[in-house]
């Protein structure tokens, strides 16, 4: 089956209903791996982060890291799950290179977290419960290089190579019940659900799930079926997909790729498959085992996971408030509409801007800078807008410049731009530069008399009642003043200097 004969999306709607579940798993930010004390930071040399157990080495022992049990319950909780008061690891048994004991420690049948779910909100505003079925632990495998092949896959490639430092990093796996009754939203929910677990995450503080860097990554599991039908069609499981808008895309791709397989009596195999980011389609990975494949087993070497009641109760006491709260609470208190909110979001200017408004601006000024100046700067750079070189505190400092009259919008733009280029801070970047707005009255009216000296025809047009022509002459002494003067104060001496009724 190839791109070009895709059903619509639109036809295939029309006939199939999409039933979605999302694997989301989590690489959690704890200093060291879950079942041993080797580092997890990143950017090390290959395998210079591993002992016995990370290798699986004989006689090697595991001992499970107590933060990463704390930050599954975490995580438990803000999904409204319930907590086990008793559930074990588990080997999932299975040969790859990447993951040297042959096994994986996971859990199986007994899940830290369970039953649970997560409010998300589209982008008109639509709430959309998402039923939770489980979150696990369980730990990262090593990364393979394959070298040699033109695709980087394995296919092709004349040897590979591994790296032991991620095997052993806590992961976290989040799996929603059956998504039904999305219909054509199906996609946009996908996309919004992990958007508000990524942001969920972020709060609670247990990662920084930042999925370009693979801390964050998402299966999309995609089956169609007839309008009306109660059971379920064959799923494909689209894996690794690294980004919100690939989350959409792949979702959206599957069901017109199962539309078309199903509407010319085809039959979709229960396979794995890639996403592919240039073109928004999928391939073909390898059918898929099932889990009774894996041959699990209870882990005999870590003892059992049992959080008391008590501890389960004060990490909900702990927990902050949740995004979508703290959202809504945000918007209403900054007075924007739900639209402005997503692109506030969108841009990740969250935060800065509430640390912004905690430094003293007000809300609109904050607000201005980020998503205006600043977002473009940030685009036109192509970095995240966290990522500029300018505090809060310093946009505030200019916020609060502009509000005392010491500098107009064009001025703050420059001293933006001064401390982006590393001159110091706002009130460094003015005096260094020499910005300020020239409010002084007296050097105004020079320069505004100047004006009216050098440019009589205009100056005449003015007086005879063409107001209009006043611009030309604001626009001489603001190159006068190099842009310094306040353009509506010049304006008007210019008109009284010439007795014209504004
Ligand atoms: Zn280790």
């Amino acid at each position: 089956m190839t791109v070009t004969e895709l059903v619509s999306y639109e036809e295939a709607l029309a006939t199939f209903e999409p039933v979605m579940g999302l694997e989301v798993h989590v690489e959690l930010g704890t200093k060291t791996k879950m079942f041993c004390g080797c580092s997890t930071e990143l950017g090390a040399e290959p395998n210079s982060q591993t002992c016995p157990t990370c290798l699986g080495m004989p006689g090697s022992l595991p001992v499970v890291n107590a933060v990463g049990v704390e930050s599954a319950v975490k995580i438990g909780l803000a999904l409204n799950c319930e907590i086990a008061e008793w559930c074990r690891f588990a080997r999932k048994n299975y040969f790859y290179p990447d993951m040297p004991k042959n096994f994986q420690t996971s859990q199986y049948d007994e899940p830290i977290a369970f039953n649970g779910y997560l409010d998300v909100q589209l982008e008109d505003g639509e709430v959309f419960r998402v039923e939770i079925e489980r979150a696990h632990m369980e730990e990262d495998t090593g990364k393979s290089t394959h070298v040699g092949g033109a695709t980087g896959r394995i296919h092709g490639a004349s040897h590979s190579l591994l790296d032991y430092n991620r095997a052993g990093i806590p992961l976290i796996e989040i799996v929603t019940k059956p998504i039904t009754g999305a219909g054509e939203r199906a996609p946009e929910v996908a996309k919004a659900y992990v958007a508000e677990l990524r942001e969920l995450i972020k709060a609670l503080g247990v990662s920084e799930a930042r999925m370009e860097m693979g801390q964050m990554r998402c299966d999309v599991n995609l089956s169609l079926m007839p309008k009306g039908a109660q059971k379920f069609g064959t799923r494909s499981e689209t894996k690794n997909v690294n980004s919100l808008r690939s989350v959409e895309r792949a979702a959206r791709f599957e069901i017109q790729r199962h539309a078309a397989v199903l509407s010319s009596g085809g039959t979709i195999l229960q396979e794995t498959r890639h996403f592919h980011e240039e073109d928004g389609s999928t391939t073909s990975g390898r059918i898929k085992e099932e889990a009774e494949d894996y041959r699990y087993f209870p882990e005999p070497d870590l003892v059992p996971v049992a959080p008391s009641r008590e501890w389960v109760e004060e990490l909900r006491a702990g927990l902050p408030e949740l995004p979508r709260v703290r959202r809504n609470r945000l918007r209403e208190e900054w007075g924007v509409s739900e639209h402005d909110m997503q692109s506030i979001l969108n841009a990740g200017a969250v935060d800065l801007i509430v640390a912004t408004i905690e430094a003293g601006a007000d809300a609109a000024s904050a607000r201005k800078w980020w998503m205006g100046e600043l977002s473009r700067r940030a685009n036109e750079a192509g970095t995240d807008l966290a990522a500029m070189e300018i505090t809060p505190e310093q946009v505030a400092r200019v916020c609060a410049l502009v509000a005392e009259g010491f500098l107009n919008d064009k001025l703050a733009r420059q001293v933006i731009e001064g401390v982006l280029a590393g001159e110091g801070a706002p009130d460094e970047v003015v005096e260094k530069r020499g910005l300020k707005v020239v409010s002084d009255e007296g050097a105004l009216g020079t320069a505004v008399d100047e004006a009216i000296a050098a440019n009589a025809g205009i100056a005449d047009k003015i007086r005879s009642g063409k107001v209009a022509a006043a611009g030309a002459l604001v626009g001489a002494v603001m190159k006068a003043t190099r842009g310094q003067a306040d353009a509506a104060r010049v304006r008007e001496l210019i008109l009284e200097r010439l007795g014209v009724e504004g």
